[in-house]
């Protein structure tokens, strides 16, 4: 999944398992603090890519109008499982949506392309039930939904090879942000994501090339406009 990510990165110095706790401007330059103390910067620019909630939590303080449109945007919450049989599940479908059901979607993940076969299904609750059962324990929900996806396609039960259940807290915008990103110019402050412009992949990654974009617009640059993107083979490489 991240494969395009980490190849777009290539050259760049990029830190990761790092938790922003704040971020500071002083002489015209930003600096990010990080949940253990730790200072980096100075940077000429800022963009903030976390979900809306902790978006808002950066930028409060320092861009009264982007803090306020923000503060208009909710996520729903998803738990999400990933199941592996032990053997091929009989049915004649590779996903289907769920109805009356804690489930919303279930998908076969091995048959999309370039996958081993290997009987992988991932499952989605729907966005009531994540919410009602956002603080349970991941074993607790993993439990309940693998029992309703054996009720879902009516087969035998196995014993999974794996499963493992994930919270997503912030999972899909609600109500979305009509503009692509927000920009204080003044501070050269922004803040880019899925939950503007539009929901999914493709909207987190338009919506992080506009606000690059408009950055180094500013200074009479330009990222580009479009990427054309092509699976040349299975050993990640890309165009
Ligand atoms: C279960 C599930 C299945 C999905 N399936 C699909 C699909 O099939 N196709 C599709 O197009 N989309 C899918 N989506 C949606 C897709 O994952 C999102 O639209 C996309 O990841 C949004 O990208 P983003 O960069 O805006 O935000 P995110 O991917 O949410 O990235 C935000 C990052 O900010 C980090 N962060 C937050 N706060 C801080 C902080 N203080 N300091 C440092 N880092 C911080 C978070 O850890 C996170 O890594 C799915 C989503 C879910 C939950």
């Amino acid at each position: 999944m991240s494969a395009i990510a980490k190849l777009l990165s290539i050259g760049l110095d990029v830190r990761t398992d790092v938790a922003v706790q704040a971020i500071r401007r002083n002489d015209d330059r930003w600096h990010v603090e990080d949940a253990g103390g730790a200072m980096y910067g100075a940077f000429d620019a800022l963009i903030v890519t976390a979900p809306p909630l902790q978006t808002l939590a950066l930028v409060d303080g320092h861009s009264p109008v982007m803090a306020e449109a923000i503060s208009s945007v909710r996520m729903s919450p998803c738990w999400a499982v990933i199941i592996q049989l032990t053997e091929t599940l009989q049915v004649a479908f590779d996903a289907a949506f769920i109805h009356e059901s804690p489930l919303a979607w279930i998908a076969r993940n091995d048959s999309k392309p370039q996958r081993q076969i290997g009987n992988c299904w991932t499952l989605h609750a729907t966005e009531d039930w994540s919410r009602g059962h956002l603080d349970e324990s991941a074993d607790d929900v993993t439990r309940t939904l693998v029992h309703e996806f054996w009720h879902a396609v009516a087969q035998p039960t196995q014993l999974p090879g794996f499963v493992a259940g994930h919270r997503w807290r912030y999972a899909r915008p609600i109500d979305l942000l009509p503009q692509r990103f927000l920009l204080d110019p003044a501070i050269r402050l922004a803040a880019c994501g899925d939950w503007c412009g539009g929901p999914r992949i493709e909207g987190a990654f338009l919506s992080g090339l506009a606000a690059a974009n408009a950055l180094l617009n500013g200074a009479g640059e330009r990222v580009c406009q479009t990427y054309r993107i092509e699976v040349v083979d299975q050993e990640d490489k890309f165009q």
